[in-house]
């Protein structure tokens, strides 16, 4: 069986979706691979790091797609390389199915087996698969440390002969992975950090990090669905959630907005009048910029000041941390492939709850009801 590690096609990436010590362990299972040269540059990894890990390197990419049996990724292969993959190959990565599943179509015509990481189901014996709670990490660190930079104030109270500077204040909106990294990292920098999650259960782990839980009266609304995560909320209690935003925004130096519906648009946490509302010199931090944004004012890929306040709306943060984005989601990646990898030969095992849940496509069809819905809304 042959693995190829690609060098990713996207220009803002700089991941690499398997490092030397996957491969390590890989080849240790009677596993091939080989690697692009240059794959691994942007994270830190050298060709010479992957041949001493036991791959060899081609300059050859069409060869290496027309030629492995799995071919792990970041981002999705743009068409022409979906074009050249092997009949019936595996390719295993963030396929992005939900958002624009049309991307995928050359490789589902060629019947390739397409395995999206964000689908992997968020159970027990899938937790070190779960790769979107790996880059969800690094972000919510990596947007704190951005905002702290781009501050024009200390984070950390500070008592000094010239007098006190008092702590900034930070508000984290949705307090899921990225969230509490957010929080945890804001408090280590000193800052006091208040956090609002449509989700009851969220309350506890923010106020464990030491912030302040903002709490709303939904009126016993039903948040959150049967796989822990936020639904989509009404008119009405999103509006509820925007008013006490806009009171905790006004005041704060730093807001981190982490806000997502799997699936759905960001929602609108804050309105462009709450934004004229906050002080010149604050921050904005839009980590759901990927998916529309969390703030009205957000241009999602881009940074803008809107009134003195300096707005981020990354489109992809995890790319500005890409030897650990890497390092976790190569380990990711490696637990899944230990799934259907057994003595060196792929097999797939279609009944088991973790193959079932992530398999896109397979054989020329799509398999996954939610995909197959979000391409037929498109057509
Ligand atoms: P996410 O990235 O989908 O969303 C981030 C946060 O935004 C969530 O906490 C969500 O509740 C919140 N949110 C959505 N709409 C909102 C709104 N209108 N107002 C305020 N907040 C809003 O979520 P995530 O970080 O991937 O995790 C979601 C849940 O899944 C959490 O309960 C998390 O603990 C759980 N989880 C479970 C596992 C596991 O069991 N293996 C792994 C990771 C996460």
């Amino acid at each position: 069986m042959l693995v190829a590690i690609l060098k990713e096609a996207r220009p803002d990436e700089t991941r690499v979706a398997l490092t030397p010590d996957a491969v390590k362990t890989l080849v240790g299972k009677g596993v091939s691979v080989v690697v692009e040269s240059g794959a691994g540059l942007n994270s830190g990894a050298t060709d010479q790091d992957y041949t001493a890990a036991g791959a060899s390197v081609s300059n050859n990419r069409a060869e290496l797609l027309g030629t492995a049996d799995v071919v792990p990724v970041v981002n999705v292969l743009p068409p022409a390389d979906q074009e050249k993959l092997k009949s019936g190959s595996v390719v295993i990565g963030f396929l992005r199915p939900l958002d624009d599943p049309g991307a995928l179509e050359v490789s589902v015509k060629r019947g390739a087996t397409l395995f999206s990481m964000e689908l992997v189901p968020r159970i027990t014996r899938a937790q070190s698969m779960d790769a979107l709670s790996s880059m969800a990490t690094v972000a919510g660190y990596k947007a704190v440390i951005i905002a702290a930079d781009s501050l024009p104030k200390l984070f950390p109270l500070l008592m000094t002969a010239a007098g006190t500077i008092p702590p900034a204040k930070v508000l984290v909106l949705g307090a899921g992975v990225a969230g509490l990294q957010a929080i945890a990292t804001a408090r280590r920098l000193g800052a006091v950090v208040e956090a609002y999650d449509v989700r009851a259960a969220a309350g506890e782990q923010v106020k464990s990090l030491g912030a302040k839980f903002i709490e709303v009266d939904l009126g016993g609304l039903q948040t959150e669905d049967k796989g822990g995560y936020a639904k989509e909320l009404s008119p009405e209690a999103l509006e509820l959630g925007r008013q006490a935003i806009a009171k905790a925004a006004k005041v704060a130096d730093v807001v981190i907005t982490t806000a997502q519906v799997p699936g759905r648009r960001a929602p609108l946490m804050i309105s462009t009048a709450t934004v004229e509302e906050m002080r010149p010199g604050s921050i904005i931090f839009d980590l759901a910029a990927p998916a529309g944004g969390n703030c009205e004012a957000t241009k999602p890929g881009e940074t803008v000041v809107h009134k003195g306040v300096t707005i981020f709306g990354p489109s992809n943060i995890v790319a500005e941390m890409p030897v650990h984005a890497s390092m976790l989601y190569s380990r990711n990646l490696v637990n899944f492939l230990q799934l259907i990898v057994k003595k060196g030969e792929l097999v797939i095992d279609r009944a088991d709850e973790i193959i079932a849940g992530s398999c896109v496509a397979t054989g020329g069809e799509i398999v996954n009801d939610r995909v197959a819905a979000a391409l037929k809304a498109r057509a």
